[in-house]
């Protein structure tokens, strides 16, 4: 599933101090995007454009508005998708040419990915942590999909904070 994921590093990355061309290649590099060897400071900036534009998928508050996200992803990032045996790989979804630079690319499959993980997960398992002032993004992978936070320890903050609260706990 590199799509999705990789959309939350770079968001996640972005929504931070800490981005720069290491940060990106090393990202990229997890998430087997291959020739990379092309990213300048220039195109990690347009990949820094691109993950403000991903966010707003994390950020949709209902499935319109999810779907309308990813539609304008789907419209600026990919050009034609095709199935793909490269490297003797099962076969799968790729969403631009291959000679694509490596910013169109991550591009494609950031935004493809993403269309995908909502077709499967009916729209419910991206989304934003809910502990106040965090703006950490992720997609929910766990097998109820009731992920809410970013984190345990997140989680654990506002179990916390309830608590104190005297706001009965979950
Ligand atoms: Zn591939
Ligand atoms: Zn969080």
């Amino acid at each position: 599933m590199t799509g999705p994921e990789l959309a939350v590093d770079l968001v996640n990355l972005a929504g931070g101090p800490d981005w720069s061309v290491e940060r990106v290649l090393h990202i990229l590099d997890e998430h087997q995007i291959r020739k990379t060897s092309s990213l300048t400071a220039n195109s990690a900036e347009r990949l820094r454009q691109w993950a403000l534009m991903l966010r707003k998928a994390f950020d949709a508050t209902d499935a319109e508005g999810l779907c309308r996200a990813i539609n304008s992803l789907l419209e600026a990032g990919t050009s034609r998708a095709y199935l793909s045996t490269h490297d003797g790989l099962q076969p799968h979804l790729h969403w631009a040419p291959e000679e694509e630079d490596v910013v169109a690319r991550v591009k494609a499959v950031t935004a493809g990915g993403l269309a995908l993980f909502t077709v499967e997960s009916a729209g419910k398992r991206i989304g934003a942590c809910t502990r106040q002032g965090c703006e950490t993004v992720f997609v929910d992978t766990s097998r109820n999909g009731r992920r809410s936070y970013c984190s345990a320890k997140c989680g654990n903050y506002d179990a916390v904070q309830r608590h104190r609260q005297g706001a009965p706990s979950k």
